[in-house]
C-alpha cells in the first residue's frame, strides 16, 4: 500500500467533492473523509445510494454532507456551472474535488467497438471529467490550497489487449491531469491522478468474473493515498500518477 500514516482530523474544515460516492471506491473515499473532519459533497447518479452514504456519515456524527444527484452521461456544461455556483454560495470555496466515478463500458477485441459503447465511455469518463474540472477549478481557486484528484488505471498507462475504450478513456484523463497541472502549477491548485490497483468493487467484479474478491484489497485499505492527496501533505505534489497499492 502507499506508505501514508493518517492522521486523526487531518482534513478538519475541508470541503471536498465526491465523484462515484454511492458505491465502490467513492463511498469509501467519502465515509473517510467524513471521518476526518471534512464536509463531502456526495455526486452520483443513484439517489438511494448516495443517501445511505449520506445517512451512514450522519449517523457516525461526522459533519452534514451535501447531495448532488447527477448523470454524468447526460449532464451538460451548465449543470457543472450551476453545481459550482451553489457550492461557491454555501460554502465559499472547494478545497478538494475526487473525480472518481467512471464507468467500464464493454471488454471486447478493438475491431468489435461499438461505436455507442465508445460515445457513451467517452461522455463519461472523459468529457463529463472535462466539464466538471472546467467548472470546479473556479471553486478551487477560493480555497487556500486546493487538490483536484482524478482517476486512472493501469491500461490508462499501457494498452492492453480488449480493454477497448475504457483503457482509451483512462489515457485520455492522464493526459488532462497533466496538461491541468502544468497550466497551475506555481499556483494554489495542484492537480493529480491515483492509480487505485486491483480492489474489490462491482467494477472490478464485471472486469474479472472468475477472480476470487477476498484475495484484492478492499476500498478501506487503499485510503491512505486518497487521504495524503487531499491533505496539506501533499501540497508540493503535482502532475503525478499515484499507485494506491
Ligand atoms: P464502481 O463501479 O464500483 O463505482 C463507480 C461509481 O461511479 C458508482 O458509484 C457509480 O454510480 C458512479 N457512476 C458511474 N457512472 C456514472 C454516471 N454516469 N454519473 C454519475 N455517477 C456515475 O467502480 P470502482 O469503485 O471500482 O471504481 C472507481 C474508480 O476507480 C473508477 O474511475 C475506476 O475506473 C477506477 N479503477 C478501479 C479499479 C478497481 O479495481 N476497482 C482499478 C483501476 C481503476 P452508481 O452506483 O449509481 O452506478
Amino acid at each position: 500500500m502507499f506508505d501514508y500514516t493518517i492522521q486523526n482530523s487531518c482534513l478538519k474544515d475541508k470541503t471536498i467533492l465526491i465523484t462515484g460516492a454511492g458505491d465502490g471506491i467513492g463511498k469509501q473515499a467519502a465515509l473517510t473523509y467524513a471521518e476526518l473532519g471534512a464536509t463531502v459533497i456526495l455526486l452520483g447518479r443513484t439517489v438511494e445510494k448516495l443517501e445511505n452514504v449520506y445517512d451512514e456519515i450522519v449517523a457516525a456524527g461526522n459533519p452534514e454532507p451535501a447531495i448532488v444527484p447527477l448523470d454524468m452521461k447526460g449532464a451538460t456544461k451548465q449543470h457543472y456551472i450551476d453545481m459550482t455556483n451553489t457550492i461557491i454560495d454555501q460554502f465559499g470555496k472547494l478545497d478538494g474535488a475526487l473525480l472518481n466515478a467512471s464507468v467500464l463500458g464493454e471488454l471486447t477485441p478493438f475491431v468489435n467497438i461499438h461505436e455507442q459503447t465508445f460515445d457513451d465511455v467517452m461522455q463519461i469518463n472523459v468529457k463529463a471529467q472535462m466539464m466538471m474540472a472546467q467548472a470546479l477549478i473556479t471553486a478551487l481557486q477560493k480555497a487556500n490550497k486546493a487538490s483536484l484528484v482524478f482517476t486512472t488505471s493501469t491500461v490508462g498507462g499501457k494498452g492492453r489487449a480488449f480493454w477497448a475504450t475504457y483503457s482509451m478513456s483512462k489515457f485520455a484523463t492522464e493526459g488532462m491531469m497533466e496538461l491541468i497541472a502544468d497550466e497551475f502549477e506555481g499556483t494554489n491548485l495542484r492537480t493529480n491522478a491515483i492509480n487505485p490497483g486491483g480492489t474489490r468493487t462491482a467494477m472490478r467484479a464485471t472486469a474479472y468474473p472468475g477472480e476470487n474478491p477476498d484475495t484484492l484489497a478492499t476500498p478501506k485499505d487503499i485510503m491512505p493515498l486518497y487521504v495524503y492527496l487531499m491533505s496539506d501533505d501533499s501540497a508540493a505534489v503535482n502532475g503525478q500518477i499515484l499507485k494506491a497499492q
